[in-house]
């Protein structure tokens, strides 16, 4: 396929300010399943944790600099990015020093604005970026979703998935209203999915009828192998290609470049 490439990356933050559901496995394997769709792919680390850094093989407590030198303006997103060789694509990476940006930012001018001012230096070097957002709805994540062209939403089909749903909805609304027009829901992915048990098949289809195509087609099983990976450094995608949960990221980055032609 011979497709032409946008000039411009186009930036999703994966979110979800419950804990635990998904977020970081999703943004490490779209990220390598992206990439090996012959897609140029950053990915950043937004979450002081640093696990996306880590998952993709990069150790956060040896780094030069930190997504947040580059939030503070001390350093650019070209000088603070770092391959992740097994994955095929960079990372923006992190760790404990980013919870300090936190503080910093709010004597900023333009505090919600510093990733998106970044990121715009990188724009004609990639197709996608991807933020991986922390579990909260702090600055940090609002930095995220003011940088963003939309939002993937990672959820586990469970009974209270739903309820968390609306306030991270409410949320992106009030960005959109005041931060970045351009922001909209790309899609509700779910994730960790267990098909044998009932109340998970009810709630996939309650997601359905409510969300339409708002709700990827993909769907992530739960599969030990994308829990492995991690301890080894590399995406679930490269760790077992075989798996079922490999596969279904490598499907979830077919969907996304079908999604984002669409957009265009
Ligand atoms: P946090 O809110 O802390 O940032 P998160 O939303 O980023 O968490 P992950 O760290 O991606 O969530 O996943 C939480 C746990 O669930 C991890 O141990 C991860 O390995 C595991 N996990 C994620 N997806 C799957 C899956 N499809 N099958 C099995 N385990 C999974
Ligand atoms: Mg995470």
């Amino acid at each position: 396929m011979n497709q032409a490439k946008p000039a411009s990356a186009r930036v999703f933050c994966i979110a979800n300010q419950k804990g635990g559901v998904g977020k970081t496995t999703t943004a490490i394997n779209l990220a390598a399943g992206l990439a090996a769709h012959k897609q140029r792919v950053l990915l950043v680390d937004l979450d002081p944790q640093g696990n996306a850094t880590m998952g993709s093989g990069i150790d956060k407590s040896a780094l030069a600099c930190n997504l947040y030198q580059v939030l503070i303006g001390e350093a650019t997103v070209k000088q603070a990015a770092v391959p992740a060789e097994a994955g095929g694509y960079d990372v923006l990476p992190a760790n404990r020093e980013l919870a300090g940006a936190e503080i910093d930012l709010v004597q900023m001018e333009d505090r919600e604005q510093q990733l998106r001012h970044a990121l715009q230096a990188v724009a004609g070097d990639y197709d996608f970026v991807l933020i991986d957002c922390p579990p909260t709805l702090s600055l940090l994540t609002l930095n995220g979703l003011a940088a963003a062209h939309g939002v993937i939403i990672p959820m586990q089909c469970e009974y209270f998935a739903l309820e968390g749903l609306s306030d991270l909805v409410n949320t992106i609304k009030r960005v959109h209203r005041n931060l970045n027009a351009d922001l909209r829901i790309i899609g509700l992915l779910r994730v960790m999915f267990d098909p044998r048990v009932t109340l998970q098949q009810q709630v996939s289809a309650q997601l359905e009828s409510h969300f339409g195509d708002k709700v990827f087609s993909t769907i992530v099983p739960r599969n030990v192998r994308l829990a492995e990976a991690p301890s080894h450094g590399v995406p679930g995608v490269v760790y077992d290609r075989s798996s079922r949960g490999a596969k279904a990221y490598l499907d979830f980055g077919a969907e996304m470049i079908k999604r984002v032609r669409q957009l265009d």
